[in-house]
């Protein structure tokens, strides 16, 4: 689909990519710093001129080389506005390069929250869903679950809604993206009402927390253990609604 106006959009040469932990990195030819849905259509009409290859960075956080290329990267920094808070349905649409950080300050003025959050927030909405982040809860699902809609940008300039009615198929693959159909634009997750935990830990060895693990999941909505490598030290934490 060509787009209806001229290619205006600049990116930067020479910008060094790094992962958060400095494990992997790439040398992109150009690198983007959009702040609107039509720069970056200026970026992928750019690409297909020049036949390059665009990859997406959210938070840059994961520890693999997943968001690494040499062609064309879009950092979506500038794209993180919220878009729409629904008290009643409990459900909040962001730009796909909100940190949860940010998010998670709004949804607190909405007395909302997210119902599971990995264990750190300094991420994008499009990065954790992306790769599947989860956390921990025997009756919890990964992040993407709690995805109920999203839209994504195609390479041929289409945009296109998914969510369980429309387009249902490609919603599914689309929650978890792997940062390789398209660019997601915005993203509307489910909430639930804003709740406060209770963390209790506690120390024990890594052969009794394996013995008892069904116990520590029943007994614990937020269950994890630390386990010490090389040792038998594990440090059990438990963390539960409380109205204290
Ligand atoms: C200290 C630390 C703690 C962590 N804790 C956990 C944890 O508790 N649980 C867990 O499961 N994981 C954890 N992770 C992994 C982290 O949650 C994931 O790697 C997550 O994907 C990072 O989000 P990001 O915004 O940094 O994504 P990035 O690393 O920037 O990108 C991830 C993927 O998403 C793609 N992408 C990003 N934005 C878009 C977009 N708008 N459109 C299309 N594709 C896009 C990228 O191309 C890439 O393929 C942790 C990582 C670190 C460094």
């Amino acid at each position: 689909i060509p787009i209806p106006f001229p290619i205006q959009v600049h990116g930067k040469a020479g910008v060094k990519f790094r992962n958060w932990a400095g494990t992997y990195g790439s040398s992109p030819e150009l690198y983007f710093q959009p702040s609107s849905v039509q720069e970056i259509q200026e970026i992928l009409e750019l690409a297909r001129q020049r036949r390059r290859r665009v990859k997406v960075v959210g938070g840059g956080h994961s520890p693999s080389d997943i968001a690494c290329s040499e062609d064309f990267m879009i950092h979506m920094g500038k794209i993180n506005r919220i878009l729409r808070v629904d008290k009643e349905k409990l459900q909040v649409t962001v730009e796909a390069g909100i940190l949860l950080s940010e998010l998670n300050r709004e949804l607190d003025k909405h007395g909302m929250a997210l119902e599971n959050l990995g264990a750190v927030s300094e991420v994008t909405a499009a990065g954790v869903i992306g790769t599947g982040t989860h956390n921990t809860g025997i009756d919890l699902g990964i992040l993407p679950t709690q995805v109920v809609a999203l839209s994504l940008l195609l390479a041929s300039g289409e945009i296109l809604e998914c969510s369980e009615s429309v387009n249902p198929e490609l919603f599914q693959a689309a929650r978890l993206h792997l940062g390789s159909l398209g660019i997601v634009l915005s993203v509307t997750f489910r909430c639930v009402p804003e709740f406060r935990l209770l963390e209790v830990a506690f120390p024990s060895t890594l052969s009794q927390v394996l013995d008892e693990l069904e116990e520590h999941l029943r007994r614990s909505r937020y269950f994890r253990f630390l386990w010490f490598p090389h040792t038998e030290n594990v440090r059990i934490i438990y963390q539960d609604p409380t109205s204290q």
